[in-house]
């Protein structure tokens, strides 16, 4: 007997793997970026990641849309012919023979729009951290009546066995919707279920955020760290990697307010769908800063809601309750 997403799981690691690869062979020959028109950097790396995994989930699936963060708007134009060039050599190493103009339709597979079920990119979650070397993430997501059905992470430069120390092969997260969380080896094997923590005492909690103050709110942050006791500072890191250490118990709360920079900023779906089940399959879990459930059927931004609060469950109450007075 086949499991409900079966086929969607082993598209999602393969994708997700095929992605990982190309990133993690190009990490140190990242030489140029475009500047979006939101001014954030995007690279051959964003475009190949995301050509690579539009065209696999097509292929398997042409009938579901796919909202993915970039599109080659900015790449086809001739003053990025090179940058184009790039990004096809890179893309023919997992699939030969592939034209520049190929590339473009496989990137903009992914400018579908919001329907019944449709699927969810972000090429490279944390581009920042990829360049320099952190963490980062490939977040891909399927969503179906507004409720994320399965997610997967992979986050390559993530260490898989922390007690072995060094930088691990990196990890790949899986989760579907009433089976669990799992990580895997990058390198493939039968992956290992995983839980979040069982802290139920705040002060006994690890708190992570965002490294970029542009992202979240840090003082709020360490105002809220005080009142609940936690003395220890935040870890911060890139990317949805902080959704796979808090569902693997490393990380117990993750609080994320819009930066006083921008406090209208609405976040963005594929910045939260893989992570938030699979804290929510590993036990925790995710809503936004006032306690209600992530809306994912609003576009591409969570409109209805306001930050995003993680936790290993036990501690939700008590942080959003926290939370509340210290908002703006
Ligand atoms: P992180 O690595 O946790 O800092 O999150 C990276 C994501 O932050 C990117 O994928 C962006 O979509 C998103 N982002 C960009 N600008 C903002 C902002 N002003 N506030 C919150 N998130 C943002
Ligand atoms: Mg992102």
């Amino acid at each position: 007997m086949t499991m409900p997403y079966q086929r969607e799981k082993e598209t999602v690691i393969r994708a997700v793997t095929a992605a990982s690869n190309l990133l993690k062979s190009i990490q140190n020959n990242i030489k140029r970026s475009i500047q979006k028109e939101d001014r954030t950097p995007v690279t051959v790396a964003d475009y190949g990641s995301q050509a690579i995994i539009c065209k696999i989930i097509n292929d398997a699936f042409p009938k579901d849309p796919i909202v993915a963060e970039e599109d080659s708007r900015e790449l086809s134009k001739p003053e990025h012919a090179e940058i184009l060039s790039q990004v096809t050599h890179h893309v023919n190493a997992s699939t030969p023979r592939v034209s520049p103009e190929e590339v473009c339709q496989w990137i903009d597979l992914g400018a579908g729009s919001i329907s019944r079920r449709y699927w969810t990119l972000d090429p490279i979650d944390g581009t920042k951290g990829y360049l320099r070397g952190d963490q980062y993430a490939i977040a891909l997501a399927l969503i179906e009546e507004g409720t994320v059905k399965l997610g997967a992470l992979g986050c390559p430069n993530i260490i898989l066995d922390t007690h072995r120390g060094g930088k691990g092969q990196g990890g790949i997260f899986v989760a579907v919707r009433g089976q669990g969380a799992v990580q895997f080896d990058i390198g493939g094997g039968s992956g290992k279920k995983i839980r979040v923590s069982n802290i139920n005492s705040p002060p006994q909690a690890l708190l992570t955020e965002s490294l970029e103050p542009a992202h979240s709110d840090h003082r709020l942050n360490l105002e809220l760290a005080k009142k609940l006791g936690i003395s220890r500072p935040p870890l911060r890191m890139d990317s949805q990697a902080k959704y796979a250490i808090l569902a693997r118990g490393e990380a117990s709360i993750y609080v994320r307010v819009p930066s006083p920079q921008t406090p209208d900023y609405r976040e963005k779906i594929w910045d939260h769908a893989a992570g938030s089940i699979l804290v929510e399959e590993a036990g925790g879990r995710v809503t936004d800063a006032l306690d209600r459930g992530l809306d994912f059927t609003c576009g591409k931004t969570l409109e209805k809601n306001y930050g995003i609060v993680v936790t290993n469950g036990w501690l939700h109450s008590t942080v959003v309750n926290a939370l509340g007075p210290l908002l703006p």
